[in-house]
């Protein structure tokens, strides 16, 4: 006999057949269904993670959308005598001050948890133009 023959009746005899190929297979897809439906079924008794609602009003810068916060409240004060008292109302309850305008900064430091977010859109008038200076004095949330 031939090396070549006696290589080819070697390999022939180590390849496993095809009934034997997909009786293995399908044992093996039986075995990974049933750990699939053990684990279906502990899943099933485990009571599911109890995730509570934020309270509180979100929001968010206008870019990123990357800094979504629960604040308090939204303020929007019209005038520095009600900036006094929303710092004033704070106070009073504890609660830390938050402070943004258009909110297109992407740092997320213009809101907190829990805060009064004063929205300072409404401080929008022009106060004083010097022509000769060229000094224009205007409210904090132009
Ligand atoms: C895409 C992009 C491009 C930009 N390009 C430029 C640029 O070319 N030039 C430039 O100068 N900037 C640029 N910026 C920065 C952006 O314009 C500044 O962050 C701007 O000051 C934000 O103003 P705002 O009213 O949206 O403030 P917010 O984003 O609401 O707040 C910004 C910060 O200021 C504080 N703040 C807001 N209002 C008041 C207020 N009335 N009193 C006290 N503190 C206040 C907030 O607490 C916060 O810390 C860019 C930002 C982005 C996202």
């Amino acid at each position: 006999m031939s090396g070549d023959t006696r290589t080819t009746k070697k390999l022939h005899k180590n390849r496993i057949s095809r009934r034997t190929f997909m009786k293995t297979a399908s044992m093996a897809a039986g075995a990974l269904c049933l750990g699939g439906c053990a684990e279906m079924q502990n899943s099933s008794s485990t009571p599911p993670p109890v995730i509570s609602k934020p309270e509180g009003i979100a929001v968010n810068d206008i870019h990123s959308q990357l800094n979504s916060t629960f604040v308090h409240e939204v303020l929007k004060p019209a005038s520095v005598e009600v900036c006094r008292l929303i710092i004033q109302k704070a106070c009073d309850q504890g609660r830390v001050i938050s402070v943004a305008g258009g909110r297109h900064s992407m740092g997320g430091q213009q809101f907190a948890d829990g805060a009064l977010l004063m929205d300072t859109r409404s401080l929008n008038r022009v106060l004083d133009f010097d022509r000769n200076q060229g000094v224009l004095n205007v409210e904090a949330g132009i």
